[in-house]
């Protein structure tokens, strides 16, 4: 079978720390061109400056990963089912709910696959817990996201402004996760969202959720961590706690502590030819719509100035 050729659109740093190598290391793809406005791209792959001089006059693509900020995606993601080119979206898959079903329903229609990825549902220790969770009763959940904004989103402007959802920007990243693993939908009580006063989206958010039996979700975001970083999620259960760290990728339950590897993206990659060759797509939007019902409902703060 043909490899899809795929274009990359958006060589950024996620493009060039995850997709690139999970594109190269997959045989059901080949890295076909890059677009990107003001990078040069990668040694030789053609590389042009959008999305529409690739599609006038450069090779011919299967496929498109976008790997832009979310503020971009929709008109990108419309352009490419137009053509009938299938469309991997990085998270989070829209800057609103309404694009994403929109394009959806387009996907459909041409029959080209959809995929909104969410990354970190491929994290190692994610499928053992969620399947470890669906035999539980869950008593309590304490989700713990909290990084420096200064080490792992230095001079991204995007995320700051309306669309790109500061803090949930990571934050969205734990809700991809208890979506998938939590055996109960869950929704928001409460929430607060803390705004720098000279910024468009939020630094810290504080928000209560609870699930369709009654149990208590907690999530701190927070993005002034110095120091040691927390990407943890803990299950209280009546088999007593599971604890997902590290994003993800260990997970330790009563009987002991797994590390898994690195795979996300690997496994991203391999869901999307799954996807393509199956004339299906993925779109699941809850991770996102929470994130939404956090701006719905929440309260504001403002705190100081935040400077790169
Ligand atoms: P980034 O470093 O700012 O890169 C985004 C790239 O998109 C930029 O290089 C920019 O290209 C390009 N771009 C902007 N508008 C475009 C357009 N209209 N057409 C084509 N390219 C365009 O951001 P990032 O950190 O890689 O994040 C990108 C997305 O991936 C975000 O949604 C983020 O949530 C997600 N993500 C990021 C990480 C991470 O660790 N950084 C992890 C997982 C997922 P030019 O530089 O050429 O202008």
């Amino acid at each position: 079978m043909d490899p899809i050729r795929i274009a990359i659109i958006g060589i950024g740093k996620i493009a060039r720390d995850q997709h690139v190598p999970a594109i190269r290391g997959n045989s059901a793809f080949s890295l076909a061109a890059t677009v990107s406005p003001h990078d040069a791209g990668l040694d030789g792959v053609p590389h042009h400056a959008s999305l529409d001089e690739l599609l006038e006059q450069g090779p011919a693509v299967d496929a498109v990963a976008l790997c832009t900020p979310p503020q971009v995606r929709y008109d990108l993601a419309a352009q490419a089912l137009a053509k009938g080119i299938h469309v991997f979206l990085e998270k989070p898959p829209g800057a609103t709910l309404a694009e994403v079903a929109a394009l959806s329903a387009r996907a459909d229609k041409v029959g080209a696959s959809l995929f909104a990825a969410w990354h970190s549902r491929f994290a190692a220790g994610v499928a053992p817990a969620r399947a470890w969770l669906a035999e539980r009763r869950i008593d309590k959940v304490s989700i713990i996201w909290r990084e420096d904004v200064r080490v792992w989103h230095p001079g991204q402007a995007w995320i700051w402004q309306p669309g790109g959802l500061g803090v949930f920007d990571p934050g969205i990243n734990a809700l991809s996760i208890a979506t998938h693993i939590l055996p109960r939908p869950f929704f928001l009580k409460d929430a607060t969202l803390v705004l720098p006063e000279n910024r468009a989206a939020p630094i810290a958010a504080d928000m209560l959720f609870r699930d369709t039996a009654g149990a208590e979700i907690h999530m701190d975001l927070d993005w002034r961590q110095t120091g040691p970083q927390s990407w943890d999620i803990i299950v209280e259960t009546d088999a007593g706690p599971l604890k997902l760290s590290h994003g993800g990728a260990v997970l330790s339950l009563p009987s002991g502590t797994e590390h898994g590897e690195d795979i996300e993206y690997a496994g991203l990659y391999s869901r999307f030819a799954t996807l393509i060759r199956g004339g299906r797509s993925d779109v699941d939007t809850d991770p996102l719509r929470l994130v939404a019902d956090a701006f719905l409902r929440g309260k504001r703060e403002t705190t100081d100035a935040f400077h790169d």
